[in-house]
């Protein structure tokens, strides 16, 4: 905020405004925006900086250029964003397609084991009889003998 060159008070009261353009460092050009405003107790005008911008000159068809790359670009970043989405998209299906080959890789095991346990089963389950069988046979001999002896 200004302050009064004269009573030293900040001032607001701002009439006008206008731009001035001057050759800065460099070969840029400074446009300073210049307010002249008005102290309300000493009732005089004074003129204030208001903002300052740095600018530089360029050439339209260097500008246009600019843009066209500025264009480029963005349309490259989207096309980037797009195959980074899809990216992201396949590797979630690829996750989901390896878990279910893995699945399917332990769906086969365990396959492979059933019928391997069943095989094992029936061996017992064979062994038993055979051993059943011999039993009865060896029990009823013995009772044959057993009976035998009376
Ligand atoms: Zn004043």
């Amino acid at each position: 905020m200004p302050t009064c060159p004269n009573c030293n008070s900040k001032v607001t009261e701002l009439l006008k405004t206008w731009p001035i353009v001057e050759p800065g460092k460099n070969g840029e050009i400074v446009e300073c925006v210049v307010g002249i405003y008005w102290c309300t107790k000493c009732k005089i005008k004074f003129p204030y900086v208001v903002g300052k911008h740095d600018l530089r000159l360029i050439e339209k068809r260097e500008l246009v250029e600019l843009h066209e790359k500025i264009k480029i670009l963005d349309k490259v970043k989207q096309d980037l964003a797009e195959k980074v989405d899809q990216l992201e998209k396949e590797k979630i299906m690829a996750e989901g397609n390896l878990m279910l080959t893995k699945l399917e890789d332990k769906a086969e095991n365990l396959k492979v084991e059933i019928s391997l346990l069943r095989e094992v089963k029936k061996e017992i389950e064979d062994m038993i009889d055979y051993l059943e069988h011999n039993l009865s046979l060896k029990t009823s001999g013995q009772s044959l003998e057993s009976k035998m002896q009376y």
